[in-house]
């Protein structure tokens, strides 16, 4: 049977881990949080102290860590996974990373003869919980057949964007059109609060009209519009401020390498700048909406 091992264990990939438990694989856990550990282990997965000791004899590595640099630090070097796991091993790093640090660490792998595949995701904590993430991949065709069977046990749509790097690109130009979404659907939610409607009824209004997107259908950032959303729970868990943040400045990064125009883009990326720089880094990323308001309504 496969063994999978799965390192990062935080808001994405603890429930995406408990669904490959639940899909029958044997999953093996490794997170610096040992509550996180803990939550897994409980589900039936298997922990391991080190996130050397999580690789040894699996066939397949899972990533799902902050940023490049974690990736990076986990992968290559002496004491990286690329140097610990069996000749046939599949290597799949989730994370939303620059597009360069996958690249690099594709070629580190090819170079020991390891597929290695950057499968960002789409679809949010709730995506992940319920196994319909969509997943954006890049990799060769052969470790794109070979990911796919592991993918469609976590998500319900798993794409293959290109070579190496290419499903972080794709994920990139996603996210930076979703936080042009999130701060335009705020705006226009809370001038219609400033003229007295009701949140609800707009956002019920502008779901069927042409304003209609998918933060008004599954992300309101309104809070008590939708009982299930972060808005609805202090802004708690979701995607961080923090990571769009940070996925805003890859977009901005890819922007200047090609000399694309992206006014929207930079113009969303300064906003969840400031809102990070406020102090609201570790609050969902729907939390713009707090920008919009009167002070006396947050
Ligand atoms: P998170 O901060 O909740 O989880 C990251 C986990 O990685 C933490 O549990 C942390 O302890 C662990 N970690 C960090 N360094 C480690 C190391 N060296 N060894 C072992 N564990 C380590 O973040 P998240 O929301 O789960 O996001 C993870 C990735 O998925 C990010 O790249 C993010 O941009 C992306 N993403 C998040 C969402 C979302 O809605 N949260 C959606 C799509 C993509």
């Amino acid at each position: 049977m496969t063994t999978i091992a799965f390192i990062g264990l935080g808001n994405m990939g603890g429930p995406m881990a408990a669904n490959l438990v639940k899909a029958g694989r044997t999953v093996r856990v490794f997170d610096l949080n040992p509550q996180a550990v803990a939550e897994l282990t409980e589900q039936g997965a298997i922990a391991a102290s080190s996130g050397c000791g999580v690789v040894a004899g699996a066939d397949v590595v899972i990533t799902m860590l902050p940023a490049g640099k974690h990736v990076r630090q986990l992968y290559l070097g002496d004491d990286g996974f690329i140097n610990k796991v069996a000749a046939d091993t599949l290597l799949i790093d989730c994370s939303t990373i620059d597009a360069d640090s996958a690249t690099t660490v594709a070629n580190a792998a090819a170079a020991k003869g390891l597929e290695f595949v950057d499968a960002p995701v789409s679809g949010g904590t709730a995506g992940a919980a319920a196994g319909t993430l969509t997943f954006i991949c890049g990799g060769t065709d052969a470790g794109f057949a070979a990911a796919k069977p592991v993918l469609e046990q976590m998500g319900a749509n798993i794409f293959h964007a290109g070579g190496h790097g290419a499903g972080q690109v794709a994920k990139i130009c996603n996210n930076m059109l979703l936080s042009v979404l999130m701060v335009g659907t705020s705006e226009a939610l809370q001038l219609g609060r400033d003229h007295g409607l009701d949140a609800g009824v707009l956002s019920e209004i502008m779901k069927v009209s042409s304003g209609g997107n998918w933060t008004l259908e599954k992300y309101n950032p309104c809070p008590g519009v939708m009982p299930q959303t972060p808005a609805s729970n202090d802004y708690q868990g979701g995607f961080m401020v923090d990571l769009m943040a940070k996925d805003l400045g890859l977009a901005m990064m890819a922007a200047a390498q090609s000399n694309s125009s992206t006014p929207l883009g930079a113009l969303t990326t300064a906003l969840y700048r400031q809102h990070a720089r406020q102090g609201h880094g570790k609050l969902d990323f729907s939390s713009i909406f707090q920008q919009f308001q009167q002070q006396q309504e947050r």
